[in-house]
């Protein structure tokens, strides 16, 4: 078995008191914490770090989890810095300017972006660095829970060898994979909300200047939207989000209908006129899904292994991360005291369906005309901008004032939405007919 930088006094044989399956954010996150409180955990990655992952533009809200792992200078070193987005649309004629300095609170006013494959490499070794017993290469075959006794995991290294685990808890950190959802097929895919992505790296693509150059840009046009997010090394990850019956239309390569898409959308073209391809372009389903359950006596599922939302705000990586953090809670209470689990784990299931909640809401409006007019043409009446941008820094855990605040936004998209009720119909019939096809040779 391929292991990092075990210190032997660690292996500690195979009953650990936690098994983490997948090192991506949400699995060393929790991996980290969890062996911060003494104790023996292992976290199992079947792929090796560095490894290529897309998700590069982080949140504000990041910062705060990044600092209480002790890697926010490590991070600080990988990143460039994004004080806001740019939303560009095909129906508006001025582009609009988010700043985070200007949300409720002030005291965030900038995330990053970041290559995955480094953000990811850094917290992997942290959580190995603060005692977890980490293996790469390793993959996760078989989970089963008998009754009355400890879990059985059954992983498989690269050179074939097979590992029977039996830890007191087992977290299911295995991304779309989906491990434990789809054994207890649980799993469902949101049929409000199908697409699907194809992306790219660009070099000598026009940047920024200044305050702005690490900042993304949303760019919409007819059949979904793009993103454009500068790195630190002058390169830029560019991706369309599309709906499946466009992804169906496709008779060409998949990098030439990347070129083609592009070229529908005057504003990102132009950008990229001089750019070249520095990496091959990669289709990925994008499909928005969400598990019945994200816990059960003995596990919990945390990050996209309980649910995925459109990453149209860049909320991926915070809600992966925050669901480790009030995953390493629920554990950590569970394994002390085992007669509190039930109310524990419900009170983590909360936690971790709020975040999603409140992203989804505006997610599956973004379409309406209503929306997109309170994005390109934001007004702070009654501070709803600064509420807005709360919300897109990922601010929702910290006590800020949002609630009353977006139930105040959510009153005025209705009665606008009514007032608009003939655009607003139209714009429901188009989105209807968009996401009827559900691209299903994509995984
Ligand atoms: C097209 C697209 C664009 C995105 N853009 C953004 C963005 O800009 N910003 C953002 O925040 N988010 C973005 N996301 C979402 C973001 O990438 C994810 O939400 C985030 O990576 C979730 O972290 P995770 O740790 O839950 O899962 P992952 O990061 O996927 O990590 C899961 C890990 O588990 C490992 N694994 C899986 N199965 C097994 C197994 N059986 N055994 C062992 N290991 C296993 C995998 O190798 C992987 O390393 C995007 C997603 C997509 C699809």
């Amino acid at each position: 078995m391929a292991s990092s930088e075990i210190p032997v006094a660690q292996q500690a044989g195979n009953s650990p008191d936690i098994l983490v399956v997948g090192g991506g954010p949400a699995g060393s996150t929790i991996a980290t914490l969890l062996a911060e409180r003494g104790y023996d955990v292992v976290l199992l990655e079947k792929s090796h770090h560095p490894r290529f992952h897309i998700g590069e533009s982080l949140l504000p809200m990041n910062l705060p989890l990044f600092e209480r792992l002790g890697v926010k200078e490590q991070i600080d070193a990988i990143g460039i810095i994004k004080y806001g987005a740019e939303f560009v649309s095909p129906d508006h004629d001025e582009s609009s300017h988010f700043d985070f300095g200007q949300a409720l609170d002030k005291s965030f006013p900038h995330a990053y972006e970041v290559r995955r494959s480094e953000l990811d490499e850094i917290l992997f070794k942290n959580a190995i660095a603060k005692g977890a017993r980490g293996f790469e290469g390793c993959s996760v075959n078989k989970v089963e829970f008998p009754a009355g006794t400890r879990a059985q995991v059954v992983s498989q290294d690269e050179d074939g060898k097979v590992t029977e685990w039996h830890p007191r808890f087992v977290v299911d950190a295995s991304g779309r994979e989906t491990l434990l959802s789809n054994k207890f097929g649980i799993k469902h895919r949101n049929k409000k909300h199908a697409s699907a992505s194809v992306f790219g790296h660009f070099e000598g693509a026009e940047r920024r200047i200044g305050k702005e150059e690490g900042n993304i840009t949303l760019f919409w046009f007819e059949h979904g939207w793009f993103w454009y997010i500068p790195l630190r090394d002058g390169s830029v990850s560019v991706g369309v989000v599309c709906w499946p019956y466009y992804m169906k239309s496709r008779k060409v390569g998949m990098e030439q209908f990347f070129f083609d898409t592009i070229a529908l959308c005057p504003p990102l073209a132009k950008r990229l006129q001089a750019a070249k391809l520095a990496a091959p372009v990669t289709a990925t389903g994008n499909f928005a899904y969400s598990s019945e359950r994200c816990y059960g006596p003995n596990y919990i599922l945390i990050g996209d292994a309980f649910a995925f939302l459109d990453p149209v705000f860049s909320s991926g990586v915070l809600l992966a991360m925050q669901s480790a953090f009030a995953g390493a809670d629920a554990v950590d209470e569970c394994l002390k005291n085992p007669a509190q689990a039930s109310r524990v784990l419900k009170k983590f299931d909360k936690t971790s369906r709020y975040g999603l909640k409140i992203f989804s809401w505006i997610i599956y409006r973004m379409t309406t005309p209503v929306m997109r007019n309170m994005f390109m043409q934001p007004s702070n009446q009654f501070r709803l901008q600064e509420t807005l941008l709360s919300v897109l820094a990922g601010d929702l855990y910290r006590g800020t004032p949002i609630r009353s605040r977006l139930f105040l936004f959510k009153i005025i998209y209705y009665l606008e939405s009514i007032a608009m009720l003939k655009t607003s119909y139209k714009a429901w019939q188009r989105r209807k007919h968009s996401i009827k096809d559900v691209v299903s040779e994509l995984t």
